[in-house]
C-alpha cells in the first residue's frame, strides 16, 4: 500500500504521542514503555492498522506494536488510534530491516506480517517480508518460542513463504490455504486487506513458524 504524499503527515507523526519517537533509546527496556512486564507483539507492515489496533482491544494483558515505513500510511492509523483509549499499543514509522537497531534480542514474542507485499519479480526477492533476509532479522529481536504468523491471499507469495522460511532454518509449524474455513480460524483478526479480498471470494492462506 503507497498512498500519495500527503502534506504535513512527517510533522504530524513527529508529534504524536502514539509514534515512540526516538526508538533507539527503548532497545531492552520496551517494558518501560508500556509500563508492565506483558508480551510484546509487533505487526510488521500494519498498514492502516485495523488488524494491530484490535488484537489491542482484544488483548489487553499483551502489547503491540504497529510498524509501517511510510508516513502518509502511518497517518490513517493515527487517527482511527485517536478515537480509541487504548494502553497497550504504539506505532514505529520504520522499515523493517531497522528491527534488530531498534529491539534487543528476544525483546519480541510474536511477530505477524499479514498481506505482505509480493515483489512478484524475482529479482525483487529480497524485498519480501518472508524471505530468508527478513527471517534472520526476524530471528535477531524474538524471543526463544516466539512465533511469525503470516497470512496473504497471494498464493505465489505463500508457496514461496512455504519454501524461504525453512530454508531459514525455520519450522512452519501450521499453515492452511484456505483460513476462513479451517479450524486455525480461531481466534482470527481480519486485516483490512483480508476483509477486502475475502470480500472477493480469495481463499486466505496462513502460516505459523517458529525456530
Ligand atoms: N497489514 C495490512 C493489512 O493486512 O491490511 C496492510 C497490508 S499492505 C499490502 C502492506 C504494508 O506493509 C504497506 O503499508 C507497506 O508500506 C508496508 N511495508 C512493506 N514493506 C515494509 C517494510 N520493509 N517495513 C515496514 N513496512 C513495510
Amino acid at each position: 500500500m503507497r498512498l500519495r504524499h500527503i502534506p504535513g503527515a512527517e510533522e504530524a507523526i513527529a508529534e504524536s504521542p502514539y509514534v515512540v519517537q526516538e526508538p533507539r533509546q527503548y532497545r531492552g527496556r520496551f517494558r518501560d514503555l508500556f509500563g508492565n512486564e506483558n508480551p510484546i507483539r509487533i505487526e510488521v507492515g500494519m498498514g492502516k492498522g485495523r488488524f494491530i489496533m484490535e488484537m489491542a482491544q482484544t488483548h489487553p494483558e499483551m502489547n503491540f506494536i504497529g510498524v509501517e515505513r511510510y508516513s502518509s500510511v502511518l497517518l490513517r492509523a493515527l487517527q482511527k488510534r485517536a478515537e480509541l483509549d487504548l494502553p497497550n499499543i504504539f506505532f514505529l514509522c520504520i522499515d523493517a530491516k531497522e528491527l534488530p537497531e531498534i529491539f534487543a534480542p528476544g525483546e519480541v514474542e510474536r511477530i505477524y506480517l499479514n498481506f505482505s507485499d509480493p515483489w512478484p519479480k524475482d529479482r525483487h526477492a529480497k524485498r519480501r517480508l518472508t524471505s530468508p533476509d527478513f527471517m534472520k532479522v526476524y530471528d535477531q529481536v524474538l524471543a526463544a518460542g516466539g512465533k511469525v504468523e503470516f497470512k496473504t491471499d497471494n498464493q505465489d507469495l505463500f508457496s514461496y513463504s512455504l519454501e524461504s522460511i525453512p530454508e531459514a532454518g525455520w519450522k512452519i509449524e501450521a499453515s492452511t490455504r484456505d483460513l476462513h474455513h479451517d479450524p486455525m480460524a480461531e481466534g482470527n483478526v481480519m486485516t483490512e486487506y483480508e476483509m477486502k479480498f475475502s470480500a472477493l471470494g480469495n481463499p486466505i492462506c496462513k502460516l505459523i513458524a517458529s525456530r
